[in-house]
């Protein structure tokens, strides 16, 4: 079975083509190819000039992943998409795409929730089991497990998420988003004086927008070089995601944790989160750097896994996009309590 799998629901333009052959139950990626868009230094992602970068990009990133696959369009199964949530512009390129080519070529057609797609990718790769899974993005931080039927958001941000929090402040400090890795870098370097930030956690839940207001201050203070309130932003933000993932290992009793998204990436991250394992005796998962962040093998890979158990797809004529789809609100067939 091949699954054509197109992202589009942010910054990246991204089309992947996987390979399912029994019985070797695990993604045969064929192609990866993804084109990102650069908002100008200082400014973030506006969804229309997104949308126009993903219209842009889509015949070459589609062409080039076909060529490295070694297939044409007549040879595939499936063709699955990023249907949400996402910024709406940029979630109506990849869906016309997918639409015409399943519409030419009569392909079946399958609208994937994008969370779930980091999550059930990031599962595969690190053949995880059960997992409490630690999502961190651009447009999500949730801590989730699953339970009868779904993926339950066990705790979340209050406000903005922590990718949010890391490029707003870049852009504050007038780098091109996403700025997460250079503030990682930026932290890096740092003397490592750290400089009080506030810290908010409720029960599970975190709010972070008063770690990036505090922050913008002290810049403003002239008072404190840049790479110590890197530094404290990152050590703030990271401690209180480590204490909400704590609580929750605690609660539900899961013998591993698995960090999906964007910001696990960063090292800072992964090396609290493996000491709060080491902690509880928990085996600690990250997904591999290169399929942390957005790309199409995170939607083929969830189609595959959804049509095998289902042999469901949808019409044309049903196929939607939706901005805030929530991953919690997404009925997984395939997945055992
Ligand atoms: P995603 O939405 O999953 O593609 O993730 C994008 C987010 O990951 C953006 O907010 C980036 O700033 C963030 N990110 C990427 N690399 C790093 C890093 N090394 N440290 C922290 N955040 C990162
Ligand atoms: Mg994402």
């Amino acid at each position: 079975m091949l699954c054509l799998g197109i992202e589009s629901t942010a910054h990246t333009f991204a089309c992947s083509v996987i390979k399912q052959s029994r019985p070797k139950f695990y993604p045969n990626i064929l192609s990866d190819v993804r084109d990102t868009f650069r908002a100008p230094e200082g400014s973030g992602i506006h969804p229309r000039e997104a949308a126009r970068h993903h219209a842009s990009v889509a015949i070459d990133v589609l062409k080039k992943s076909l060529e490295l696959s070694r297939i044409n369009f007549k040879d595939l199964d499936l063709i699955a998409y990023s249907a949400g949530p996402g910024l709406g512009p940029c979630l109506r390129i990849g869906a016309v795409i997918a639409r015409s080519i399943s519409s030419f070529y009569n392909i079946k057609l399958i609208p994937i929730n994008h969370a779930l797609g980091h999550i059930e990718l990031g599962m595969s790769l690190t053949k995880s089991k059960d997992s409490l899974v630690l999502l961190v993005s651009g447009g999500h931080t949730m801590i989730l497990v699953f339970n009868n039927s779904s993926w339950r958001v066990v705790g979340e941000t209050l406000d903005i998420t922590l990718g949010q929090l890391l490029d707003q402040f870049g852009r504050h400090l007038g780098l091109a988003s996403p700025c997460g890795a250079e503030i990682e870098r930026l932290a890096h370097k740092s003397s490592k004086n750290y400089i009080a930030l506030p810290y908010t956690i409720k029960g599970n839940d975190v709010t972070l927008s008063g770690i990036l207001s505090a922050a913008k201050r002290l810049i403003s203070t002239n008072r404190y070089p840049v790479e110590d309130i890197c530094y404290s932003i990152q050590q703030t933000a990271f401690a209180m995601i480590t204490e909400a993932v704590e609580r929750a290992l605690s609660a539900t009793e899961k013998k591993e944790l698995l960090l999906v998204g964007g910001v696990s990436a960063n090292k800072e991250l992964s090396h609290m989160l493996n000491l709060a394992c080491q902690r509880h005796k928990v085996k600690f998962n990250s997904c591999p750097i290169s399929f942390a962040g957005d790309n199409g093998a995170q939607i083929a890979w969830t189609a595959i896994l959804s049509y095998l158990k289902t042999r469901n797809s949808i019409d044309i004529s049903e196929s939607f996009v939706n901005q805030s789809w929530r991953v919690d609100s997404v009925n997984v067939t395939w997945r055992r309590n």
